[in-house]
C-alpha cells in the first residue's frame, strides 16, 4: 500500500510491515512452498480467484516486500522483482510483443541489452529498430509501424551517459498508441521519477546502486498503471483476449491497473523462471535502506572527480552530466535536479593504448565489470567488453575506443582523486 512518504522513509519503512511479536527485520522466506488446509483453497490460487503464494518461482513474500518497496519509491501500482536485469528488461518487453510484433529502441543503451533485443529476441521473431535518442520527433516517428507495440529507452545510459528526454520520449510513445519503458538502473528513484514525466513502465537491473555492495544480481519491473491496454486492445491481445493457458482470464479486465505485473507473473514468471532467490532479495532490501543516503554521496564524489579531471592535461574529454558545459545538463537539471548517478566517462589525450596503461596504475579503483557500487571502480570498454571490435566498429557503437567508464564511489573523493592523479602522472 502506498504512502505520502518522502523517498529517505520509503527506503527504511516500505515492504514489510511486521504485526505483533513478528520480526522487526523482513524475514527470508527460505521455502520453495506454502501450505494449504485443503485441496479447494489450493485449486482457487491456481484458478488466480485468491491471492496467495504457492510456489516460490511464481512469487515469494520477501521478494513481494522488496518489490512493493521499490514499487512505492517509483511511485507505481504493482511490482516484481526478477533474477537479474536482463531478465527484467526481457520481461518488460516480452510481456507485450509477441512474435511478429516490433518495439522501439535508443542505441545508446547497455551492451548486453542491445544483445537481447536486437539478436536474441530477432531469433523470437521480434524486431527491434534502433534508433538515436537524440532523433528528431520527426526521425522517432517515422521509426514506428504499424506493427510497433513499445518503446523503450534507457534514462541515464550505461555507459555513454546519455541523458533521456523522457517526456519528449513519452509523448510521442502515447501518439502511437504504445507504452514508454525506461531502464531507470542509473539514476534510481532517489534521482529521478520517470512516471511523473509520463513513462509507463520502469526497468532496473537491482544488481547496481539498489544493492549497492556488489553482493546480489537482481532486476525490478514496475508499472505506473497508467497505460489504458484496453484502449488499446487490438495492440496488446495478451493482456485483452483470454489466455488460455489461464483458463480464459483476460487480464487487463480481471485485474485493471495491475494486469501488467500479473501477467508477467502469472504467465512469464510461471513459464521462464527467473525469480530472484529470497536470500538475494533480503540483501537487496538490506542495501535500499541506505539508497537514499548514498546517491547523493555518489553524485557529490563524482561532480569532484568529473571537474578535477577536467583541469587535467592528460585528459581529453569527460562526460558527465552534472558539468555545467555538459551537452546533457540541461535535461539533467529538469529530470535529475539533485545529481544523476556515479559514473562518469572520460578519454586520456593518447588514446586507447595509453588508457590501458593508465588504468594498470589505479590502486584504489578496481576494474571489473560491475559498475555502480560503493566502491570506485574501473573498466575500459574497448579492452573488456567490447574488445573483440575494432576502433571504428566500437565507433560504429557509440564507444569511444579511449572511453574509460569510471564508477565513482562513496569513499572520501580526495581519495578518489589522489588515486587518479598519481596514475595520471605514471603515463
Ligand atoms: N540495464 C543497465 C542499465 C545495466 O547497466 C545493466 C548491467 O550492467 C543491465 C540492465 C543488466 O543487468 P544485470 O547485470 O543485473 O542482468
Amino acid at each position: 500500500m502506498s504512502t505520502n512518504y518522502r523517498p529517505d522513509t520509503i527506503c527504511i519503512q516500505a515492504g514489510w510491515k511486521p504485526g505483533k511479536g513478528e520480526p522487526r527485520v523482513l524475514p527470508i522466506y527460505q521455502s520453495t512452498t506454502f501450505k494449504y488446509e485443503n485441496s479447494d483453497q489450493m485449486g482457487r490460487l491456481f484458478d488466480l480467484e485468491d491471492a496467495g503464494y504457492f510456489y516460490t518461482r511464481l512469487q515469494n513474500p520477501t521478494n513481494d516486500m522488496v518489490a512493493a518497496k521499490i514499487t512505492e519509491l517509483e511511485g507505481g501500482v504493482a511490482g516484481m522483482l526478477t533474477s537479474s536485469g536482463q531478465a527484467a528488461n526481457y520481461y518488460a518487453v516480452f510481456n507485450i510483443c509477441e512474435a511478429g510484433d516490433h518495439f522501439i529502441c535508443t542505441n545508446a543503451i547497455y551492451g548486453g541489452t542491445y544483445n537481447l533485443f536486437g539478436t536474441t529476441m530477432k531469433k523470437q521473431g521480434i524486431s527491434c529498430t534502433f534508433i538515436s535518442p537524440e532523433a528528431s520527433d520527426g526521425e522517432l516517428e517515422a521509426a514506428f509501424l504499424p506493427n510497433t507495440k513499445a518503446v523503450f529507452a534507457e534514462t541515464v545510459s550505461n555507459p555513454s551517459l546519455v541523458v533521456l528526454d523522457i517526456e519528449r520520449f513519452a509523448g510521442i510513445a502515447h501518439r502511437h498508441g504504445v507504452p514508454l519503458i525506461v531502464d531507470n538502473t542509473f539514476p534510481t528513484p532517489i534521482n529521478c521519477r520517470p512516471f511523473a514525466w509520463g513513462a509507463d513502465i520502469v526497468t532496473h537491473s537491482t544488481t547496481k546502486y539498489m544493492d549497492g555492495h556488489a553482493m546480489s544480481v537482481g532486476g525490478a519491473i514496475i508499472d505506473s498503471g497508467n497505460f489504458d491496454w484496453m484502449a488499446h486492445k487490438d495492440k496488446f491481445p495478451g493482456l485483452t483476449t483470454p489466455d488460455e493457458s489461464y483458463h480464459g482470464i483476460i487480464y487487463a479486465e480481471k485485474f485493471g491497473k495491475m494486469a501488467y505485473i500479473q501477467k508477467a507473473t502469472a504467465q512469464l514468471m510461471r513459464d521462464l523462471g527467473s525469480i530472484q532467490s529470497p536470500q538475494n532479495a533480503f540483501l537487496l532490501n538490506v542495501g535500499l535502506e541506505t539508497l537514499h543516503l548514498r546517491m547523493p554521496r555518489h553524485c557529490e564524489n563524482a561532480l569532484k572527480v568529473a571537474k578535477y579531471l577536467q583541469s587535467h592535461e592528460k585528459i581529453a574529454w569527460v562526460n558527465y552530466a552534472g558539468l555545467e558545459d555538459n551537452k546533457y545538463h540541461a535535461l539533467a537539471e529538469k529530470y535529475m535536479p539533485n545529481g544523476t548517478c556515479g559514473v562518469i566517462s572520460f578519454g586520456l589525450k593518447g588514446g586507447r593504448d595509453i588508457s590501458i596503461q593508465f588504468m594498470d596504475k589505479l590502486k584504489l579503483a578496481a576494474i571489473v565489470t560491475h559498475v555502480a557500487d560503493a566502491r570506485t571502480c574501473v573498466l575500459h570498454p574497448a579492452s573488456h567488453t567490447h574488445r573483440q571490435m575494432t576502433d571504428e566498429q566500437l565507433r560504429e557503437a557509440g564507444v569511444q575506443p579511449d572511453l574509460i567508464r569510471f564508477s565513482v564511489g562513496i569513499e572520501h573523493a580526495e581519495d578518489i582523486i589522489a588515486d587518479l592523479k598519481q596514475a595520471l602522472a605514471t603515463v
